[in-house]
Parts: C-alpha cells; structure tokens; sequence
C-alpha cells in the first residue's frame, strides 16, 4: 500500500518516542510505500508564538535565554533518539544552524518591534523545521533510506493566507508528485514538514494551528494514497476528550462529515479542515495510536458505519470562544441586514463558528474565537456608525463554550434536543445559545465556560456513549 504517515507532537515529544516513530515507520515501509509528515516537538510551537511576542515588545534578552533551551531540548532529543554518532553529528549541526536563523529573524522583530501574519508564520515554522531532520536521523539509524523536505520544498503550494493558508491543489499535486514520487520508488523514505507550506512566490505560509494532520491529507491526495494515518496520543477518535471524561469510547468508524463536525467542534484529534481534501478523492483516513499500535484506530469513510443506531455518537467542547450579541430594531423586516453583518465580519476575517437568530429578528446571537473579539466589536462600531440605524447595540461574553452533540443518526430521530436540554437543565446549567446544522449532524450550544466540563461529562453519561 502507498500510505501517508503524520506524527503528532506528542508522537515525538521526546527522543525515546521518536525512536518508537522510527522503528513504526521502518516496520510498515517493508512492505509499504510510506511518506511521512511529521509536527513539531510537544509544545514547541506554542513556544515560539510566546517568544515571538516577546520580540515584538522588543525583550531581547528573553530571545537568547529561549534559543539557547531549544537548542537543548532538541540535541536531546537527538541524543536519544539516534545512536550513530555521525548520524547525530549531521542532525546537530542542522539543528545550530536552524536556531541560528530563528534567533537572527526574532531579533529582527525585536529590533522593529514589528510582528505580522507573514513573519509569525516563518517564526512558527522552525518547529517542524527543527523536529523533520531528527525523525530522518532516527530513520537512518535503521540503515533505511530516507530524505527529509520542508514542506515548500516537498511542493506544497497555498493562497497567501498567512496563519491559516489553503493549498492550491492542483498545482501542489503536481509538484508533489514530480518531487516526491521518484523517491517512493526508490525505496526511499520521504519525511514532510507538517504545517508548514509557502505561497506562490515561495514565502512560508503555515496551514493553522494543528495543521500537520491537513498536511497529511493534501500530500495523500497529491501522491494518490491508498489511505493516510494520523498517529496520536489517543486510540483513535473517542466518544469525548478522554482527558474529561476516562471512561470515553474509541469510535472505530465515522463518515467524513461526522468526523470533520468532530473536529470543527473541538475534538483536537484533528485539523478542522484536514478531511477536505481526502473526502473528495475517497481517500480513508485512520486515527492510531503510537503508543497503542496493535489497535486499528478510528477508520473515517465516506459512509458511517452501518449497523450503529445510536442517534448520539460523540460530544465535544470549544472553548477559547466568545459570543457576540447584535442587536437593532430596524434589522426586523430590512432585506440585507444579516448581509451587512456578516459582510463586515469576512471582510476583517473574522470566522462565524455558530448562529442563531431570534424569530422576532430584532437579534442574532453570533460565537466567534475569543482572540477575535476585539477585533469583531470595532469592526461592527465602526459599520454601526457608517451604517446608523441597522445596528443599535453590540454584547458579548467572553466566558462561554460551546458544547456539540454529533451523530449522522440524529437526523430524523425524534427527540434528542429535548433529551439534552432537559439533561443540561436537570443540572440547573443555563443555556444561553442553541443552533443546528442543516446537515442536523450536530446541536449545539452555549453554556458558561465554567460548566462545560460538567456538561460534557453529564451528557456523556446520559447518552450512554460509553457503552456504544
Ligand atoms: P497531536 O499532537 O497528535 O496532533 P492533538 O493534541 O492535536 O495531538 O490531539 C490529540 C488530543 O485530542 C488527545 O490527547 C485528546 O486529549 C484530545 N481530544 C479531544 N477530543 C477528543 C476526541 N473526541 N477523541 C480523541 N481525542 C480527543
Ligand atoms: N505544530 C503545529 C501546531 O502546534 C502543527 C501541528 O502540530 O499539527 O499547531
Ligand atoms: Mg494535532
């Protein structure tokens, strides 16, 4: 089989773990063609967003004391994870030269006090930058050929949309294809950067947080795979977060939809739009589990899986959101005010995640991403004044999360809202916003973020999700 393998940063979030990718990998290309995609060490990512703001507050001494802990933790892990010297000499010396290219550009943001979507997306691809080279030392440690590729390199091509770039498929396919293909011929192990792309004119975009899974699923389609596996810390996609609730099922088959509705609602199992590409080529999709590989993981098909009844099959929480209120008599009957509204949120790239309107139409209720929200408020005023008298008043709270109930059952099955409402209010929890996909393969809601665990938790049980 052609297979696309992702690594997650838990999968080699240290030496010893990258070790276990290496021989997994090793293992499977006997007998496969293997591409493998892999993210940055745990926690490096977020690290460098910190310390990217630090530069910008123009903190130079914070700058050095960071590099010089990267350049630890990575030669550690390198330490462990390969045992021939010279092997571990060639991925050091990488390694220095790719933290002297981070400090250099830190410093430059220091010194301009200037960070922008573009410069945060160079900064932020060093992980990958930093973790692809060890898993190819680790690989050649085997005595197995490989060759390691940023993901621009590999032929990934996106939009220009720093920080949450799309690739432009047809022509990454190609160049994929004409990179990347003589090598699986070969024999030879090719080992992609997640996350990380570069425009058209060769400047490096990032495809959003979690994006290595979305890596994946672009190069299974560009290299036609017969499937694409994301390695994880979890068995596979479960019934909730199992760091919520422990008793939490592994699901063993969803459908595309189901699992893409998972992921936009916050099951971090993956990259909110990674499913896009592969739905449309039928390429399945497996969630496994590193530390667990005896278990086949979740399969995700085009069709659910036959046989399961159950209406209900998951639950997720988002947090990190905030709910926007706008309010305006003249909005009841207006043809276009929703337009309006909405038109002004794209246009300064603000994400509507959920909607509700209220019949009276005097109101709709609108949940965005927390760090959004300062932005979404001035751009509405700002209308608000341009446009007087469609907009009278905007709210917001900031300290709520949504909840979603999933299942490609629960279209046609009577009932199940009023279960979960009455669920949530036995609990004496309030809820302060409810919406339904068309597709009705997911409700969800807004409750105050405080209680959200405890809803998931008591939903989960209500439904029985363990026992599916
Ligand atoms: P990786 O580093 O492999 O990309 P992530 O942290 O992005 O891993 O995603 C895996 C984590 O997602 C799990 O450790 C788990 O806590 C969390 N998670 C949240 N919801 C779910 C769910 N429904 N099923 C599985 N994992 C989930
Ligand atoms: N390293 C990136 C992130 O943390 C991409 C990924 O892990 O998938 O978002
Ligand atoms: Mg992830």
């Amino acid at each position: 089989m052609k297979l696309v393998m992702k690594f997650g940063g838990t999968s080699v979030g240290s030496g010893i773990n990258i070790r276990r990718v290496a021989g997994l990998v090793t293992e499977y290309a006997k007998d496969n063609k293997i591409v493998v995609v892999v993210s940055a060490l745990a926690g490096v990512t977020n690290s460098l967003i910190e310390t990217s703001y630090h530069a910008q507050k123009s903190d130079e001494k914070h700058i050095q004391t960071f590099t010089a802990n990267l350049l630890t933790k990575h030669t550690d892990a390198i330490k462990e994870a390969i045992t021939s010297k010279a092997i571990q000499k060639e991925v050091i010396d990488i390694t220095v030269k790719s933290i002297a290219e981070l400090e250099k550009i830190l410093t430059g943001i220091c010194y301009i006090s200037e960070l922008t979507p573009k410069s945060k997306d160079y900064v932020m691809s060093f992980g990958e930058r930093l973790s692809a080279p060890i898993v190819w030392g680790a690989i050649k440690d085997h005595n197995v050929q490989a060759q390691w590729f940023t993901g621009k390199d590999a032929g990934i091509v996106t939009d220009s949309n720093f920080g949450d770039a799309d690739p432009l498929m047809n022509y990454t396919s190609h160049l994929v294809r004409e990179r990347l293909s003589p090598l699986l011929e070969k024999g030879i192990i090719p080992i992609v950067t997640g996350f990380i792309a570069a425009n058209q004119d060769g400047i490096v975009t990032t495809v959003g947080r979690g994006g290595s899974d979305y890596t994946s699923t672009i190069l299974g389609v560009a290299l036609q795979a017969d499937e694409v596996w994301i390695w994880t810390d979890v068995d596979g996609i479960m019934t909730t977060d199992p760091k919520i609730v422990p008793s939490a099922k592994m699901l063993p088959q969803l459908s595309y939809q189901e699992a893409t509705e998972m992921a936009i609602f916050g099951a971090k199992a993956m990259h909110p739009r990674a499913l896009g590409p592969v739905s449309k080529a039928n390429i399945p999709v497996r969630i496994r589990n590193t530390a667990n590989p005896k278990n086949h993981g979740t399969l995700i098909t085009k069709e659910p899986q036959s046989g399961v009844t159950e209406a209900a099959k998951a639950v997720a929480i988002i947090k990190d959101v905030a709910m926007l209120n706008v309010y305006g008599a003249a909005m009841v009957g207006a043809p276009g005010s929703y337009a309006k509204v909405f038109e002004v949120l794209g246009r300064n790239g603000i994400n509507v995640m959920m909607i509700s309107a209220a019949a009276s139409e005097a109101n709709i209720s609108l949940i965005i991403k927390r760090d959004l929200l300062g932005r979404a408020i001035s751009s509405l005023e700002i209308a608000l004044q341009e446009h007087g008298g469609i907009i009278s008043e905007v709210t917001t709270e900031d300290d709520v999360a949504v909840i979603a109930i999933i299942g490609a059952n629960m279209k046609g099955t009577l009932g199940v809202a009023s279960k979960i409402f009455s669920t949530v209010a036995k609990k004496g929890i309030n809820i302060h916003m409810i919406a339904q996909g068309s597709s009705e393969l997911n409700i969800s809601f807004v409750v105050k973020e405080k209680d959200g665990v405890a809803v998931v938790q008591t939903i989960h049980e209500e439904f029985n999700l363990d026992k599916i």
